[in-house]
């Protein structure tokens, strides 16, 4: 169900029923040379929306913008700052909590949100924390890991612009994709030279520059649009579940005892 074809009646009447909310969240960034700058918030949105039909939550309009000042050198990325972007999630879920709902799970496609997300949760639990609220934040590709690991090289060959992403937009939308640029590859981004995990140590050093490196991470040459199907139905199928576990209050980490709540 689409929040944004409800009337204000409506949304009243569903917010007695207490369903899982879904904010799509991602980001408006470059993809390299063959993808548009809108597969973070199409991808997430649209593996919303199937979920939403799958299991009856109540899918809200995406947030188009997001923490993306990594790939500032790059002509059409549109970035927030993190202190915008946590001000946006917090208005949007504030809103959401005022019209009582109490169940908010941000859906998103563009993995360096997540940390901003996280705090967002924090602070709204700080805030609201006494209306029993509860709120998931977790990025789609991560949700699935294993299934998505048996379809292609995803996580194996980078995770941006790559093969996993390329094969869901020829999947959803082919005309966007532009595979005869694929020669046109230089260096692929290298994220160690930027960012490091090492020994449980976040390193930051510098951003990617758009002069050296095309802007992607991974393969692309990898994609297809049958692997891109397999990704997303395996994705909605895997979210659809967590999605009801979290409807019926599995997740729920007061319980104790594991027994689904009943309100
Ligand atoms: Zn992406």
């Amino acid at each position: 169900m689409l929040l944004q074809n409800l009337t204000w009646t409506d949304a009243k009447e569903q917010a007695k029923k207490n369903p899982v909310v879904i904010v799509p969240l991602g980001a408006t960034e470059q993809h390299g040379p063959l993808l548009p700058l809108w597969v973070d918030i199409c991808l997430a949105n649209e593996i919303a929306v199937a979920v939403g039909e799958q299991t009856g939550a109540i899918v809200t309009p995406p947030l188009n913008f997001g923490y993306s000042e990594l790939w500032e050198t790059y002509p059409g990325t549109i970035s927030f700052s993190s202190s915008t972007f946590k001000s946006a999630l917090h208005d949007i879920c504030s809103s959401l909590i005022r019209a009582g709902f109490k169940k908010i799970f941000l859906l998103n496609g563009h993995n360096p949100n997540l940390i901003i997300m996280q705090t967002a949760a924090y602070d709204l639990v700080n805030e609201f924390g006494d209306q029993d609220i509860s709120i998931v934040a977790a990025t789609y590709i991560f949700m699935a890991k294993e299934e998505c690991d048996k379809i292609g090289e995803n996580f194996r060959d980078g995770t941006h612009a790559n093969e996993m992403e390329t094969s869901m937009m020829l999947a959803l939308h082919p005309d966007l994709v532009k595979m005869e640029r694929l020669s046109e590859q230089v260096e692929s981004y290298e994220p160690r030279r930027v960012i490091a995990f090492d020994q449980g140590a976040i390193i930051v050093n510098k951003w990617p520059e758009s002069k050296v490196y095309s802007g992607v991470y991974g393969n692309p040459a990898l994609a297809t649009a049958e692997k891109g199907q397999a990704y997303f139905e395996v994705l909605v199928e895997k979210i659809s579940q967590f999605t009801m576990e979290f409807q019926e209050g599995k997740h729920d980490p007061t319980l104790l005892s594991g027994k689904a709540k009943t309100n």
